[in-house]
């Protein structure tokens, strides 16, 4: 099969910016990621109507248990679902990458969707040094607290206490400047939606 000049476009920029462009940074990417898709547990394929609403890159989306298929950027791409087993309960599912590599969330960049490994990606605290993982921490933390109104006296106190460095302390790089990279990316085992995300 020849390569869909897409392809072509993205990979050309990539070799063309390599030397000049840091490593992208996850959290910056779009993604979509598994578990926010209602997959069908029935052998009917299902198409998605508003799924741009949700994913802005994405055009349609057709699902089936065992695949799915995006089409963006004049294209479609299809992945595979794998069930992973679990003890108890139904299997988890994940993404089978181009690559072969199973993930739960695919990323969008050069016009392709792609895993973190397949884009060469780091997260934003890969970036810094010990004093700047606290840092981003806290920033993290310091939102989570804000966000989230309604948590029990005691948790927030526990969350609390793990930030170590005070309020002035700051990143100093532009590279981690974007909202995506502040913004809390778990619940810290506290029940409730993570609406900001
Ligand atoms: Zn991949």
């Amino acid at each position: 099969m020849s390569m869909p000049w897409q392809l072509k476009v993205g990979l050309y920029n990539k070799r063309k910016y390599r030397r000049h462009e840091p490593r992208p940074i996850a959290e910056c990417l779009p993604s979509i990621n598994v578990n926010d898709l209602d997959i069908p547990r029935d052998y009917q394929t299902y198409i998605a109507p508003d799924i741009s609403l949700r994913f802005p890159h994405i055009s349609n989306m057709r699902i089936a248990w065992n695949m799915v298929q995006f089409a963006h950027s004049d294209r479609v791409q299809t992945f595979n679902f794998k069930w992973i087993k679990t003890g108890f309960g139904y299997p988890r599912p994940a993404f089978v990458c181009e690559c072969g590599r199973s993930v739960i969330k695919l990323y969008f960049r050069h016009q392709h969707l792609g895993c973190r490994t397949c884009f060469n990606t780091v997260y934003g605290c890969q970036t810094r040094n010990k004093r700047g993982r606290a840092i981003l921490k806290a920033i993290r933390l310091r939102n989570f607290l804000k966000f989230k109104t309604r948590m029990r006296k005691s948790i927030r106190q526990r969350l609390r206490a793990r930030i170590t460095v005070t309020p002035s302390q700051e990143l100093k790089t532009k590279r981690l400047a974007h909202h995506r990279i502040q913004i809390p990316h778990h619940n810290y085992c506290t029940r409730g939606i993570a609406h900001w995300l």
